[in-house]
């Protein structure tokens, strides 16, 4: 094959590597450099970044802090592999993280290292809450995203990734998430009158487990409200409150957490993907000390202690010193709904549906695979973007929350384009 031929050219992907594969798909290309909130590829195309590595990229691409740190550890050997056992990179990301997260924000929580990836997180805290409370069942949401391991994906909506499963997804319940009917409907009443009522056929849960925002499921923004009742239920009825902040948390929606300024005090945290901020695998279970009933050992995993995350996640809990990190992801957030808007109105018949909250936002469409369409051309244009929501309705909008705002205007124009493009290959 000549060397021109060769570039992006996937075929020893679409030999040997599993027909599983997904991403690869959607960005067909083969890169080979990121910096930033930019990428490329192998001609040397370049993209926008409006993918944030899946929203485990929210500080960008080889941040130089990030890199730099790294480089030093492991250029003076540092222990890159260590299970559980001390490092000081691991004591001084405890500290850190109690200190600059944790402390400023009146939070008292026990963190635990559950397994390198967000599904590792979520297992745990349902694990957790079925030792604490002794019962089986977990209440979800419909179209909730929690990962791909059976007891993940038992509380998970989407019908492909259930499918795969294999044997039944049992021991949960599933409520409607907020504006599930998409009218007034207070779905927490619902879920109220189902345990209170003896007869309703739905067993005490362990836990009640939510996303405040869903990510996968199609940028639902629950209102807080619906959250502070479905928190409030959970106090009264002695359950569980687990929120899963893997993919809404580390600052994507404009706060360190999603939820911290709108009251709530789950009991279970579920954190990963941004948290080492680097792309490196992490994740974090955190919950309230009292929760701290395992046994030493009794959950344990290889991969716990990645001592390169840890270097790369110590650095980033310094942005959150400054507060004018959180204004600027704010700000950012706005001037994107902004742009989204006036896009919904420049195309009246795609019925365009602007949603999000901070830098996690979305333009749905109920037109024949516009998610899809609209992806594939912002790709064409120079952009990595990923759709969302149940039929991949939804282009999500996740650029690496400190984007600059040049890269940020680029990125939306190409957005705007490629929707133009959508609606004009429709007429
Ligand atoms: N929970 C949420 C809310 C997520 O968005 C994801 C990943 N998209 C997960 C859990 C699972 O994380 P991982 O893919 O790292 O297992």
């Amino acid at each position: 094959m000549k060397t021109e031929d060769k570039l992006n050219n996937l075929e020893v992907f679409e030999e040997l590597e599993s027909n599983v594969r997904g991403y690869i798909r959607g960005f067909p290309a083969k890169f080979v450099k990121s910096q930033g909130s930019m990428l490329w590829d192998e001609t040397g195309k370049e993209y926008v970044d409006f993918f944030s590595g899946a929203g485990a990229l929210n500080y960008g691409h080889n941040h130089p802090d990030l890199k730099q740190k790294l480089k030093d550890f492991i250029e003076k050997d540092g222990l890159a592999m260590s299970l559980d056992m001390a490092t000081p990179q691991k004591e001084e990301f405890l500290l850190k993280f109690n200190e600059s997260i944790l402390k400023p924000r009146n939070m008292d929580y026990k963190v635990m290292f559950p397994g390198p990836t967000g599904t590792n997180s979520v297992e745990t805290a349902l694990k957790l809450a079925r030792k604490l409370t002794g019962r089986h069942t977990i209440i979800n949401f419909t179209n909730a995203y929690h990962g791909m391991t059976l007891g993940s994906l038992s509380v998970s909506g989407n019908k492909l990734s259930r499918s795969g499963a294999g044997v039944p997804l049992t021991n949960t319940n599933t409520m409607p998430y907020d504006n599930y009917f998409e009218d007034e409907t207070d779905t927490s009443k619902y879920l109220e009158k189902m345990l209170a009522d003896q007869s309703s056929a739905i067993e005490k849960p362990a836990a009640i487990i939510v996303e405040t925002v869903q990510g996968q499921g199609g940028i639902k923004v629950a209102k807080d409200e619906w959250l502070k009742s479905i928190q409030d239920i959970c106090r009264r009825y002695d359950i569980m409150f687990i929120v899963d902040d893997i993919q809404a948390g580390c600052g994507r929606v404009g706060t360190f957490f999603s939820f911290e300024n709108i009251g709530l005090d789950p009991d279970i945290i579920c954190i990963s993907k941004s948290i080492s901020g680097y792309g490196l695998p992490l994740a974090l279970t955190l919950f309230k000390p009292e929760l701290d009933i395992w046994e030493p050992g009794e959950h344990t995993g290889t991969f716990r202690g990645n001592t390169l995350a840890f270097v790369t996640a110590i650095e980033t809990l310094k942005f959150w010193e400054d507060s004018s990190f959180e204004k600027s992801i704010i700000e950012k957030g706005k001037k994107t709904r902004a742009y989204l808007e006036k896009i919904a109105k420049k195309f009246p018949s795609l019925e365009l549906e602007v949603r999000g909250r901070g830098l996690m936002n979305g333009i749905a469409s109920p037109r024949r695979n516009f998610g899809e369409e609209v992806c594939k051309e912002a790709f064409k244009q120079g952009m990595i973007m990923d759709k969302c929501g149940p039929n991949g309705e939804v282009p999500k909008l996740f650029p690496p929350i400190n984007i600059d705002d040049e890269l940020l205007d680029k990125g939306l124009v190409i957005l705007e384009k490629s929707i133009e493009s959508y609606a004009f290959n429709q007429v």
